[in-house]
Formats: C-alpha cells, structure tokens, sequence
C-alpha cells in the first residue's frame, strides 16, 4: 500500500548538505501495522513528511496503492490533500476554539466534493464512536485531558476514511501510563478500521509493541526490517542491537555451525551455545549479542562463576552488573536473588538466546 524506491533527500544550508533520506527503499502491505523506530534525527520525521507530501524529495519514487504520487524525475508530485491519507502528529495540532465535534467535522467540510450536513453528522458521530468520545461531540476542545485531545486527532485523521494513516510521535506528550493504555487503543482502532498504518517513534517499546514490522533507521538509512520478535532477538547490526535495548557484547570467534540455526561461540565466558545467520561460518570473529534477561544468575551447577561487581534493586528486578574475569555483564535477575557486592554466583546464559553477528 505504501512503496518507498530509493527515497534520497538532502538539506542544504548554507554551510553544508545534510543527507537526511539515503536510500530508503520500504515496502509495507496493506492493513499492516509498519513502525519506523530510531533515534532523534535519523531521519523518521522527514521520511513521513515525504510520504504525506509536505516534503519533496531529491530521488527515489512514492507509491500509494500502487500509485505514483511522488517522483522527481518523472515529474510527478500529487499533492497532500489528494494523496488519501489521514495524519496525527506529535502536537496535537486540535482547534481550541471549536467543540470536538467541529474539530473532527472540519476535514470534511473542507472536501470536495463536500457532504451533506446529515452525513458528516453521521460519520463524525461514527468516528467519534470508534474513538471513544462518541460522549463528549460537544465538549469545547481546549476541556480536554492530553490523552482525550489525541484522540480527537486521530478522528480528524480518520474521518475522510483515507487508505492511508500517517503517525508522528503521537504519545511523546502523554504520561506513561495513559502512552500504554493508548498504544493499544491505537492498534484497535487500526485493526478494526483494517487502515495502513506507518507509525513513527524513538520508543523502542512502542515500536516493538505496536508493529507488525519495524524498520529500524539511522543516519537516514534502514539498519533493519523485520517482525518485532526479529528485531529484538536477531537484530541485524551492532546499532540496531543496541538500540532496541541494553545488550552485552562478548567478543570471540565462532567454532562450529550446528542445524537449525545453532552455533558454538569461544568467548571470555568460554564456549557458549548461540545461534547465527546462515550465511555465518566457523573461524568467524563474531560478537555475541546477550540480553541482560537472557542470563541467570545463582543456579545450581553452573559452569561459569560471577562476581558481583554492582546491583541496583528496582522492585520488580535486580540489575546487576558482574564481572567474568575481565568481562562484565550487565544482567536483569529476580529480585528474590540476594547476592550483595563481592558475592561470588553462578552464571548461565539461557540456551538459544545468544544471537551472534559479525565483528565490526
Ligand atoms: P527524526 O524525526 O528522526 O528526529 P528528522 O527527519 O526530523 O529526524 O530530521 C533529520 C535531520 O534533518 C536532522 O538532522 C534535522 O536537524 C534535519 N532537518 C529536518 N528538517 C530540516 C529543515 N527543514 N532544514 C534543514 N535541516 C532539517
Ligand atoms: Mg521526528
């Protein structure tokens, strides 16, 4: 439903040329859910822009639905308002001055051809139910809590039923716990409207949760594109790794290739069980890319011994830090554990949850 083709874009400032958009080719299916995580600047905002039309791009190609909306060297740029799409930003971006009901009316009263009054009274009501404020139409905008005012923003979005949603940061405002309870309302609300959606964020766990596929971006290229699962456990690079969350990294060199995907690592930690890519193969340098939940601490009969170098106690865990000779690792552990600072403890790391990747 959306097709990127080699997507190129530079800024130019007097000074120097920002290549923002290096060569991003994505394509993402119908009624799928497609999430485009990475960190400040690497391009997230601008590549949505593109696609919406508020930017124009040096090179590459926009399709929507398989139509051609956006190529510079074809000479094709459709405008915004008739590219079929429906967008909700970071701020937003609502009336204050105009009830709820007239803040979701006003797209379709802008539309042309325009309907009638009873059936914008119709589907406004009727988005407006799908949102969740289907009690509130004549409420004044600026009475709204945070999460409410999102909302709306995404009725107004919705409203002229494009094929198309566009999202910017849309929780970044919100508290933590209204961003949770809205990521899955969202994801609803997508499903049950059975829209494309591409959503984009810096929060790798809104990123993980919402998405059918994630990309993974940085310095205005794709690292990454896979299923949430995929990018978590088998991430592609070094970046992406780290990115989506705190990792360890044990440098050594892979010994054997088992089936299924399996491999032998020698690491400072001593053999260890992981599993590599297909196209990896032994007497490879790799680093080994552990999780910090992805290792125990404390079991009986562990081959490998850990000190305690450090512990914060979060109530839920216990994040230590333990050093393997020089090797230190970061470790999330129950916080029934009780080894202190200087405790000596067995160390596993859990069969199959070590990834290995090449070494830069
Ligand atoms: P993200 O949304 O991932 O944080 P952006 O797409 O907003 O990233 O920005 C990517 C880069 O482009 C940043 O370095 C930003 O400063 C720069 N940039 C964005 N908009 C403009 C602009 N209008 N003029 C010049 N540089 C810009
Ligand atoms: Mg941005």
């Amino acid at each position: 439903m959306i097709r990127l083709e080699a997507l190129d874009k530079s800024y130019r400032t007097r000074r120097r040329q920002l290549h923002v958009i290096d060569g991003i080719s994505l394509d993402i299916p119908e009624g799928s859910f497609f999430t485009l995580v990475g960190p400040s600047g690497s391009g997230k905002t601008t590549t949505l822009r593109v696609v919406a039309g508020l930017e124009r791009h040096d090179g590459g190609r926009v399709l929507l639905g398989g139509q051609v909306v956006s190529d510079p060297a074809g000479g094709v740029f459709v405008p915004t308002s008739d590219r079929g799409i429906g967008m909700v930003f970071q701020s937003y971006a609502i009336w204050p001055h105009m009830d709820v009901f007239s803040n979701v009316a006003y797209p379709l009263q802008q539309a042309r051809p325009r309907p009638d009054k009873a059936e914008i009274a119709r589907r406004v009501g009727e988005t407006l139910e799908l949102v969740g404020l289907g009690h509130l139409a004549q409420v004044p905008a600026t009475a709204l809590s945070g999460g409410q005012q999102q909302r709306v923003a995404l009725a107004r979005a919705l409203v002229g039923r494009p094929r198309v949603l566009l999202l910017d940061e849309p929780l970044s405002n919100l508290d933590a716990q209204l961003r949770e309870r809205m990521r899955i309302d969202i994801r609803d609300i997508q499903r049950s409207v059975g829209i494309t959606a591409l959503y984009v964020t810096h929060d790798r766990a809104e990123a993980l949760s919402m998405a059918t596929t994630v990309a993974v971006m940085n310095h205005g290229k794709i690292e990454m594109i896979g299923a949430p699962r995929d990018i978590y456990e088998r991430p592609a690079s070094r970046f992406a790794a780290e990115f989506m969350g705190p990792c360890n990294l044990l440098p050594g060199k892979l010994t054997e290739r088992l089936h299924g995907g399996w491999a032998v690592a020698a690491t400072a930690l001593g053999d260890l069980a992981c599993r590599a890519s297909a196209d990896m193969s032994p007497g490879q340098s790799v680093e080994l890319i552990v999780r910090p939940e992805d290792v125990s601490l404390g079991g009986a009969g562990s081959a490998i011994t850990a000190r305690v170098s450090n512990l914060a106690y979060l109530g839920d865990r216990i994040d230590y830090v333990v050093a393997v000779g020089a090797q230190e690792l970061r470790v999330l552990a129950h916080p029934g554990l009780a080894a202190e600072i200087g405790a000596e403890i067995g160390l596993d790391v859990l069969p199959g949850r070590a990834w290995a990747i090449p070494a830069a």
